[in-house]
């Protein structure tokens, strides 16, 4: 899938480890962005009690996405704790036909597919500001166990570890300035961020070995 020709959207991938605050995130960066369009993923993940079928996610069997697999339906698709999870190929096409920005929220597997198959596009890693922030925002979520918020801090701290792979790494600190940056990177008026950056990288390394307040 190519990103040339006139009036076409861009494709915009976010990936975030959770407790990172990526949700609250890409509903501050829609409210944003007018033109912004989130693709709604495929998953055979059951639907939890808030969530809306072709809203949140288009719920399917593993059978129905088994096919859909076979069939090429997919642009990417990854298996994430247990369950599958695909960005349908149809449904991001016909959004940047119609020229809009389209925003995936995938993980760094799907993200990695992406950035291949689509190299125009636009990646961007979303970090917690630190360790300790993360361990506290994982235990905001009073219904799990203790044996559950241990294994997501574990599955959280080895997502972190893919944050060189994308183009942008942005800090959730504060919910009004990363998404202000975020939009900002999605307008393409942003070289603070960028993965490449020195200071970038010191700041993220220090995170993510611990050393920043963790
Ligand atoms: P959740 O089940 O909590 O909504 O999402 C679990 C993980 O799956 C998150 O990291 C989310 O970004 C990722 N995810 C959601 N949709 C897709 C998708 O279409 N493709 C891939 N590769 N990951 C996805």
């Amino acid at each position: 899938m190519s990103e040339s020709g006139s009036g076409r959207g861009r494709i915009i991938v976010l990936a975030a480890p959770s407790g990172a605050g990526k949700t609250s995130l890409v509903h501050e960066l829609l409210r944003r962005v007018p033109n912004l369009k989130f693709s709604v993923s495929h998953t055979t993940r059951p639907r939890r009690e808030t969530e809306v079928d072709g809203e949140d996610y288009q719920f399917v069997r593993q059978d129905e996405f088994r096919q859909m697999i076979d069939e090429g339906a997919f642009l990417e698709y990854a298996e994430v704790f247990g369950h599958w999870y695909g960005t349908s190929r149809e449904h991001v096409e016909t959004l940047l036909t119609a020229g809009h920005t389209v925003v995936l929220e995938i993980d760094w597997q799907g993200a990695r597919q992406i950035c291949e198959a689509v190299p125009a596009a636009t990646s961007v890693f979303i970090l917690p500001p630190s360790l300790a922030e993360l361990d506290r925002r994982l235990r905001g979520r009073a219904t799990d166990s203790e044996a559950t918020i241990k294994r997501r801090l574990a599955e959280a701290f080895s997502d972190m570890t893919h944050w060189t792979e994308f183009n942008y790494v942005l800090i959730n600190d504060d919910l009004e300035q990363a998404a202000a940056e975020l939009a900002a990177i999605v307008h393409g008026r942003d070289d603070v961020h960028r993965t490449s950056a020195r200071r970038v990288r010191e700041r993220i390394e220090a995170i993510v070995s611990g050393g920043a307040g963790s």
